[in-house]
């Protein structure tokens, strides 16, 4: 059965889900191990391990990274994060980590992928005292974002956030002027703001992403691997955090976490966060 059960009074039955082509979000899904894809999805994530078997760590390296940063900011004292491509929900997800340094930490997700709307009651079970929210919406459009995560009402936007973008980047191609797209994100949140992001590079293995990157692109789905320096230049308006801009498995690494012997080739994702002056 290849089926995917959602959530019954959710009201999105006429929810389009494109199986005939691979997403993303599931294919993602599918290198996390997880059961929330389709036999399109993994045609496609199975030919991206032929050519990069490591992908699949490369998604656990990045969910240990976006585990690692969020608790970083709530012990900073961020107490609201917004999540612009969250992805089907993985425990542990954003809430949980930073409810888990501070129980009334409030999050709204953002995705526009309508398989993680059906899944979204995941994303709403949170702490009693804290409260999450979901908006289905597009990242390149970052004051639809904000005006939709603004009209949820759980976040105030005067006070500093944690803006969360994390493996998205690299689906936000050139064309879509993804410089333009983090500078109004940025330029609309308050001083002492935080930017975490996480992005795929071909800077190790420029062969077998140039590979990757097509077989996103021939399914449908605009891709762009960066460098060091164009993932850095994401920064530009903030001051980075300590130790800068890394690979995720070198972002304040702790003790026995991580899966196994990870080198930069294996991991190949830029991770950093950067804090508005
Ligand atoms: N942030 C999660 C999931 C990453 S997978 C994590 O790091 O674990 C990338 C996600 O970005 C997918 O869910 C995909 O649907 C979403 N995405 C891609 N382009 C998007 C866009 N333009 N607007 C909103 N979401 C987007």
């Amino acid at each position: 059965d290849d089926s995917v059960q959602g959530h019954g009074d959710s009201g999105n039955d006429d929810l389009d889900l494109r199986q005939d082509r691979a997403h993303s979000a599931r294919m993602y899904d599918y290198y996390l191990g997880g059961k929330t894809n389709y036999a399109v999805d993994r045609e496609a994530a199975r030919q991206v391990m032929k050519v990069f078997p490591a992908i699949e760590t490369v998604a656990r390296v990045n969910r240990a990274y976006m585990q690692r940063a969020m608790r970083y900011l709530a012990q900073q004292g961020v107490r609201q994060f917004i999540d612009v491509g969250t992805g089907i929900p993985t425990a542990p997800n954003l809430h949980d980590v930073v409810q888990a340094v501070e129980p009334a930490a409030r999050v709204v997700y953002a995705d526009n992928d309508p398989i993680v709307l059906v899944y979204a009651d995941e994303l709403l079970a949170g702490s009693p005292q804290g409260r999450t929210s979901y908006v289905h919406a597009d990242a390149t459009r970052p004051k639809q974002v904000l005006d939709a995560v603004r009209e949820e009402g759980i976040l105030d936007l005067s006070q500093p956030v944690g803006l969360s973008l994390h493996a998205l980047l690299h689906f936000v191609p050139d064309d879509q002027e993804p410089y333009r797209v983090v500078g109004e994100f940025v330029e609309q949140l308050p001083s002492g703001s935080y930017l975490s992001l996480t992005h795929c590079t071909g800077d190790f293995d420029p062969a077998a992403w140039n590979a990757i990157i097509d077989t996103y692109i021939q399914r449908g789905t605009p891709a762009q691997v960066r460098d060091k320096n164009a993932v850095l230049r994401f920064f530009d308006q903030l001051d980075l955090v300590d130790p800068g801009v890394v690979l995720a498995h070198q972002w304040k690494p702790e003790a026995g976490s991580g899966p196994g012997i990870l080198t930069d080739r294996l991991v190949s994702l830029y991770a950093g966060i950067g804090r508005k002056p």
